[in-house]
């Protein structure tokens, strides 16, 4: 593989960011807010505002667009949630979707018997049960992580159903409809973005770990003896995405699972990591599931499932490569990785550097003041650009609280409308990062922001 450190790169400095910063901004900005908190809150259960929304879908768009519209041999599905139970059977999930769960007797919490370091006990227990004296915790049980309900109304067995706990068995059922009609044939991908639950025995650091949360997943279906090479492949083509969208490349690293951490149908797995505010933790899973999920389900539903090469005159089951990334926690990376403060003036600053085309508003136009014509001459720019990307108008209060307003949602370019603008069609363009401001045609704003998103951009953070 070239160009990726398989080995941890410790990052250069530590983590400048903490998450209750980061959860501050957000409720502060109405990017993400406590779900029901009018009744006290529901458990690491999120909602997202405005901005939140914003973000959140530039996320999956630029997810998109890098895998299905930038490619050839991508397609698109949207599966339900709920599909029928012999698929969870067929999975292994009903057997093996478990987490290892070990109660403290003294503390009376609960924790994942393989995650303690990350619990939330006031004695925290040691990595190894037992060690610490003040714990007492039991031997592990396997409980497992899906959700169930009932379909109709009758609550018995016959009714019962699960809420996804991944988006890609919704992929391995459709296997055969896609094929009949996307005309692809191995290597080719199926791509999908859609709500998965987990019920998480420790969720927790934020949207970082929810019981309800949205997975973008692929599943690439390969001929068996390439799937080492698309394993590879889709490494360095995932931890491109991160990186082209501005996360610094120190606050990234490639770990690849032990034999004991794999998932029930993984025959390997290798997780990008991102350097998060409580330490280096899992951002996106890249699995070789092998032909574990297309054999198992033809086996339960008595479909063939595989891939038939006219040239060759065979039929083979192929291997899955499947890079799975969470929206939310991609989501939280970004945050993280584009949180910044600094004193400007005397004054503190703080800004999201997140790339212009993750933030949720790509413009903020200012009249500078509230009369002689202003206002209306703003609107007018602020209607032009809202055409072509979202924008905002904002004539209420100072430049600088409306400036500091717009740094906090990671808005990269501020407009400003003054005297200057009525007299000779010019407006004042200021951005965010370097806080330079030129003077520009109002005219052509549009082309000149819409060719600057299209652009190349790298995290002011690194230099
Ligand atoms: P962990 O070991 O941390 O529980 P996992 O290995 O079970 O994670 P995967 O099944 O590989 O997670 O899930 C793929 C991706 O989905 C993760 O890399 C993460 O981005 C996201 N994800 C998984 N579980 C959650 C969750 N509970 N909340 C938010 N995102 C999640």
């Amino acid at each position: 593989m070239t160009g990726i450190a398989e080995q941890p790169t410790e990052a250069s400095h530590p983590p400048e960011v903490t998450l209750d910063e980061v959860v501050a901004l957000c409720k502060r900005r109405g990017f993400i807010f406590q779900s029901s908190e009018i009744y006290g809150g529901l458990a690491s259960t999120y909602d997202y505002g405005h901005y939140g929304v914003q973000l959140k879908n530039n996320v999956k768009a630029e997810w998109w667009r890098a895998v299905v519209q930038e490619r050839d041999d991508m397609v698109a599905l949207d599966a339900a949630i709920l599909m029928h139970p012999r698929t969870w059977e067929a999975s292994g999930h009903l057997e093996g979707f478990t987490d290892p769960m070990v109660d403290c007797r003294t503390c009376k919490l609960r924790f994942r018997a393989d995650k303690l370091e990350d619990s939330a006990c006031g004695r925290k227990p040691s990595v190894h049960p037992g060690e610490h004296s003040e714990c007492d915790l039991t031997e592990p049980r396997q409980f497992n992580l899906m959700f169930e309900t009932f379909m109709g109304p009758v609550r018995d067995d016959a009714a019962r159903v699960y809420l996804r706990p991944e988006t890609a068995q919704g992929i391995f059922v459709n296997f055969k409809n896609v094929l009949q009609f996307a005309r692809k044939k191995p290597p080719f991908g199926i791509a999908q973005v859609g709500k998965a639950f987990r019920n998480e025995i420790t969720p927790g650091n934020f949207i970082f770990r929810t019981r309800e949360f949205e997975m973008m997943e692929i599943e690439y279906f390969v001929r068996g003896e390439d799937a080492d090479r698309w394993h590879q492949q889709w490494m360095e083509d995932r931890m491109r995405w991160h990186t082209d969208l501005g996360i610094r490349p120190d606050h990234l690293r490639l770990r690849k699972h032990g034999p004991d951490e794999l998932s029930h149908y993984s025959s390997a797995t290798s997780d990008i990591e991102y350097l998060f505010p409580m330490g280096w933790s899992e951002l996106e899973g890249i699995a070789n599931r092998g032909d574990y999920d297309l054999s198992r389900h033809a086996e339960f539903s008595g479909e063939k499932l595989e891939y038939y090469d006219q040239d060759k005159g065979e039929a083979f089951v192929p291997h899955v490569i499947e890079p799975s990334l969470g929206a939310d926690r991609s989501l939280l990376a970004f945050l993280v990785d584009a949180y910044d403060t600094e004193e400007v003036e005397g004054r503190k600053r703080t800004v999201l550097r997140l790339h212009p085309r993750l933030a949720p508003v790509k413009a903020a136009v200012l009249p500078l003041v509230s009369k002689a014509g202003m206002p209306e001459r703003a609107r007018e720019i602020y209607e032009q650009l809202r055409a072509r990307f979202p924008a905002e108008f904002d004539e209420g209060g100072s430049i600088g609280r409306r400036y500091r307003r717009q740094d906090e949602i990671g808005t990269p370019w501020g407009i400003t409308v003054d005297g200057q603008t009525m007299e000779d069609g010019t407006v004042t363009l200021r951005d965010r990062d370097s806080l330079e401001q030129v003077r520009v045609p109002a005219d052509d704003l549009a082309e000149r922001l819409g060719a600057k998103l299209a652009e190349p951009w790298l995290s002011p953070k690194l230099g």
